[in-house]
């Protein structure tokens, strides 16, 4: 009988040592969440590291950079709201380094589903275990009567409790998302109160994701997630809560910095390699070197490294897709929002509009300008928009629904706002499976990490940077005899999954 809890998952067979027995140089290219958990485990195994970051601040897409208030106040800004679910057992661990009681986490309690035409769904009061938690979920919709889930196609729905790394992805990954949650026969309104908005949270289109990628993000979110459906978020913003306690502790343990400085290139040197940096003369050598940047990222520097040679994998790494844009607005608004509202909202059939947060109910620094000046300081996201789509046109809509949606704001002013549309989020197409790549590279001391890499177990987005992150640095360090840093995951396997072949 599978345990339902967390497990330790051992991927890479180091050793026992502490430390590296010798002077190891290592450099980390990309300052996001897997560079940083690589650097963090390479720097505390002893290896020297260097971090090279374009941007001037750490984080990557879960960045914060400080921005001016009209009336030059200085305000943390961050690339946008993020949850931080009980399972990502690994991200945690990154964050103890900081914060060991994880004092920084503040929990939501509910996060609401909100639609067209008033519909609302909640995720409070729900049993924490699967498949209790889904049944009640299901059962209290008032979107589905009995003759609805008489209609159901069982042996569809039973694909989501019996993932199975392998086999799912053999019989799903060829079929999109939208073709499994149609096959599933809900009805219109519970379909898209209930699933419309799953495949947007990874920022894919349905019809552009593997639908293997979808049961597997099923089973981490919700099937096989031992922790329940509750998420945290952080009470103040990342960079002050995460990203400049984290950087103290890496340069603590020795760990250079390179700031607003690009990777060009990856040479071999021997049994080493150099990293070339734009604008930069000398090189940096290293024994290892830990790929951690965005998709497009490591297509210029894989473009132009022909010493990373090997051509299966210079193919693998030029399929790799980045899904449609995203768009996140932050708006000061002169008046409150009514106290009562959620801190965070999903919506679905709102426009282009993904999600509303409301920072002053969560996050210190909003809550101090909100008291200050009686304002309020509101997100909104919007994912995979289609690319024809302008600016103009979301930022438009996204004023609209949420003037609709929170009444109060409709007199509303925007004090400041920030709107970013950007498209570096990894795809996750049909049929790309097999083909993507792997931490471990066929190049001796290169490995790779980051939210599109393929892991082994089931895990996504920050928790699967993060994991990638650990796991890259433990398998470089492995030929030093280094002990690797643990791993661990939701169980592997559907609650049902042995019972596949009653189904399939
Ligand atoms: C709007 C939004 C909301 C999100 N919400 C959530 C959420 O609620 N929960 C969740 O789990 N995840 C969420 N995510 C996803 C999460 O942010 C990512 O999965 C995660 O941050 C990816 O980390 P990474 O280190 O793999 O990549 P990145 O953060 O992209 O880091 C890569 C870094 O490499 C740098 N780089 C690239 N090329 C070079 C080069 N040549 N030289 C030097 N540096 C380079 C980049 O500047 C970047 O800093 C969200 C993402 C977005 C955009």
């Amino acid at each position: 009988m599978m345990r339902f809890a967390a497990q330790r998952v051992d991927l890479t067979d180091g050793g026992t040592r502490d430390r590296v027995p010798e002077r190891v140089r290592t450099v980390v290219v990309g300052g996001g969440l897997a560079g940083c958990a690589a650097a963090t485990v390479l720097a505390e195994r002893g290896a020297s590291v260097t971090v090279i970051e374009q941007n001037d601040y750490l984080g990557g897409r879960a960045g914060a950079w400080t921005e001016a208030l009209p009336d030059g106040e200085p305000f943390e800004m961050e690339r946008g709201f993020h949850a931080f679910f009980r399972q990502y057992y690994n991200l945690r661990s990154l964050l103890r380094r900081v914060d060991p009681a994880l004092h920084n986490l503040i929990p939501l309690l509910d996060y609401p589903l909100l639609g067209p035409e008033g519909a609302s769904e909640s995720f409070t009061g729900l049993a924490r275990l699967p498949p209790f938690n889904v049944a009640e979920l299901v059962l209290r919709t008032p979107r589905l009567r009995l003759r609805d889930l008489a209609r159901v196609n069982v042996r569809a729905a039973l694909q989501m409790l019996s993932y199975d790394t392998e086999t799912t992805w053999r019989e799903f990954d060829a079929s999109n998302a939208r073709d499994y949650l149609d096959s599933l026969n809900f009805p219109r309104d519970a379909r898209q109160m209930l699933f419309n908005v799953f495949a947007h949270s990874f920022f894919n289109p349905e019809e552009g994701m593997s639908a293997a990628d979808m049961l597997m993000m099923f089973h981490f979110y919700f099937m096989g997630n031992p922790e329940g459906l509750v998420f945290d978020v952080l009470n103040e913003p990342f960079s002050l809560s995460l990203w400049r306690p984290l950087r103290r502790y890496l340069e603590r343990h020795g760990v250079t910095f390179r700031m607003s400085t690009v990777a060009e290139r990856i040479e071999r040197d021997g049994a080493r390699w150099r990293v070339r940096l734009v604008g930069d003369e000398e090189p940096l050598a290293a024994e290892a070197v830990v790929l951690a940047p965005d998709v497009p990222g490591l297509q210029r520097i894989v473009s132009q490294s022909p010493d990373l040679d090997d051509p299966h994998w210079r193919r693998q790494v030029q399929r790799l897709g980045v899904t449609l844009p995203f768009a996140v607005w932050r708006v000061f608004l002169d008046r409150p929002v009514r106290p009562d509202r959620h801190p965070f909202v999903g919506t679905t059939g709102l426009g282009f509009v993904d999600n509303i947060s409301v920072y002053e109910l969560f996050e210190g620094e909003s809550r101090r300008w909100a008291l200050r000046t009686g304002g309020s300081v509101v997100e909104v996201h919007a994912y995979a928009v289609d690319e024809a789509v302008s600016e103009t046109e979301i930022l438009g809509d996204f004023w609209l629904q949420l003037r609709d949606l929170y009444p109060e704001t409709r007199e509303a002013r925007a004090v400041h706002e920030r709107f970013l549309l950007r498209r570096d989020c990894p795809s996750f197409a049909p049929s790309t499976y097999q083909d993507r790549t792997t931490v471990p590279t066929p190049m001796n001391g290169i490995a790779l990490a980051g939210d599109f890499v393929r892991l082994p177990f089931p895990t996504a987005l920050m928790e699967r940077a993060v994991a990638s992150g650990f796991y890259a640095a433990s398998h470089v360090l492995a030929r030093w005899g280094v002990r690797p840093e643990p791993l661990w995951s939701v169980p592997p396997r559907g609650l049902v999954a042995g019972l596949r072949g009653l189904w399939s």
